[in-house]
């Protein structure tokens, strides 16, 4: 195993295309693998190498959690709808943006399993969700999706060889 034991994932943007599934409506449907829409037709698509790389890193044993600024209840059915909500050891949803907060929430979870801050590692799209994160707790390590991790490949790469 590589150096770290827990991956936790932003949402919108990140593992899916879409910016707000808060915005979005239930119920949804699954249309194929990657493809959800909601009850007015608009379509959730998962980023490519999602489900591989969740697979993967569970097979080696590394933890995954989810860290997102959305309404619980509709991000948990988005997930859900992929097939994807099981994958997760952790699911931390709450509708604020204080992920430091939440990284707070999820260090406790992390202690129980014997999980160190320096184990952990943090993909966002968004920079301003990065940098309050590394500030709260700079033992974490973390990268923006879009610029210093493009694809689920280099997040893979990033966990398993940092
Ligand atoms: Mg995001």
């Amino acid at each position: 195993m590589g150096r770290y034991r827990l991956l936790a994932l932003d949402l919108d943007r990140t593992i899916w295309d879409h910016e707000d599934v808060s915005s979005t409506e239930p119920p949804y449907t699954r249309l194929n693998r990657d493809t959800v829409s909601d009850s007015r037709g608009c379509l959730i698509r998962l980023r490519a190498g999602v489900r591989e790389v969740l697979e993967t890193l569970r097979g080696r044993g590394v933890a995954l959690a989810v860290v997102s600024w959305n309404l619980y209840s509709k991000a948990a059915a988005v997930l859900e709808a992929f097939d994807l909500l099981n994958f997760f050891d952790v699911v931390i949803v709450e509708p604020h943006p204080y992920k430091d907060l939440m990284f707070g929430k999820l260090l406790e979870w992390c202690v129980s399993r014997g999980i160190k801050p320096g184990e952990v590692v943090f993909v966002d799209d968004r920079p301003e969700m990065v940098g309050r994160v590394k500030r709260a707790w700079p033992q974490i390590a973390a990268a923006v999706f879009g610029a210093e991790v493009k694809s689920f490949e280099e997040v893979l790469a990033l966990v398993l060889d940092p």
